[in-house]
């Protein structure tokens, strides 16, 4: 059995087991069906057919968002899943935004009901169209510890990786010697 009680960061109450954080995201990772090519249309109908809950994407300005460097944001309300994210980026990083929110799902993180009331206030507004009265559980805003946070980032790196090698294996020509390079061959 493993003892984390050697590692120093635990006093200040942020350690966690990445070991055991990468067993998870992996064990997870292993049952995932990613398109190839990469679809994120076809990718997000196998997530909600693996929780059976709706998804929805939502793409929004930045300008309409508070400024606290939030690039997504996974809304949990009573009847479907919202995926904000911001289009003030490039494709690829707007496709590892969702992803990690992704990930949070497929990890079956949550955040606290304090955090959801405490943030359904000032997210209404923002969002008329939504049902935010019914907002279960909010990630993206608030604090949220470190384990969830790397193994959110761990998920959605794996996915695009399968992704952007699924691209790069499709063409003989620059693509695939661009491939090689990046991966240091
Ligand atoms: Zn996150």
């Amino acid at each position: 059995m493993q003892t984390e009680t050697a590692s120093p960061l635990r006093k200040l109450g942020t350690a966690f087991s990445r070991a055991r954080s990468d067993r998870n995201v992996l064990r997870v990772y292993s049952r995932l069906d990613i398109p190839q090519p990469w679809d994120m249309t076809e990718f997000v109908a196998h997530v909600e057919d693996t929780r059976r809950r709706r998804i929805t994407l939502m793409p929004v300005d930045d300008a309409n968002l508070p400024r606290n460097g939030t690039f997504g944001m996974w809304l949990a309300l009573a009847d479907e899943d919202v995926i904000t994210y911001t289009t003030d980026t490039t494709l690829f990083h707007q496709n590892h935004i969702v992803c990690h929110e992704l990930g949070h799902m497929l990890m079956r993180h949550r955040s606290t009901q304090a955090d959801a009331e405490s943030d359904a206030a000032s997210l209404a507004p923002l969002f008329p169209d939504l049902d935010i009265r019914s907002l279960e559980s909010i990630l993206g805003r608030s604090q949220f510890s470190t384990a969830r946070e790397y193994e959110a980032e761990q998920l959605a790196t794996l996915i695009m990786r399968d992704a952007c090698e699924g691209l790069l294996s499709r063409s003989q020509g620059v693509a695939a010697r661009l491939g090689d390079a990046l991966r240091g061959h």
